[in-house]
């Protein structure tokens, strides 16, 4: 998946158990460094500007996590909706039942 990662061609459930992985395998996180600074360190030539690589790293992995907790909160918000939607729909039902039998 470190290849997919750097590309940012994760999905966000994919990206959440890549980030929850690195963080807890020194050897993956090892690896992700590696192929970071090899991916982006050719870039740089490309492009021919020197910046710091492993502070750019760094970032990038940040700015996954952020990512992931704007996802939770959608995820939350969304849920959060729909069961309102039920309730609302619960006591229209048994509103409607209440006149009704009454
Ligand atoms: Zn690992």
């Amino acid at each position: 998946m470190i290849p997919a990662y750097i590309e940012d061609s994760l999905d966000a459930d994919e990206l959440k158990a890549f980030l929850e992985h690195v963080d807890s395998c020194p050897e993956c996180s090892e690896e992700l460094s590696i192929q970071f600074l090899i991916t982006e360190g050719l870039n740089t030539l490309n492009d021919g500007d020197s910046y710091d690589l492993s502070s750019a790293m760094k970032r990038k992995v940040e700015e996954s996590h952020r990512n992931i907790n704007v996802h939770n909160k959608l995820f939350w918000i969304r849920n959060a909706a729909v069961c309102l939607v039920l309730i609302m729909l619960i006591a229209a039902i048994a509103a409607v039942n209440f006149f009704y039998f009454s």
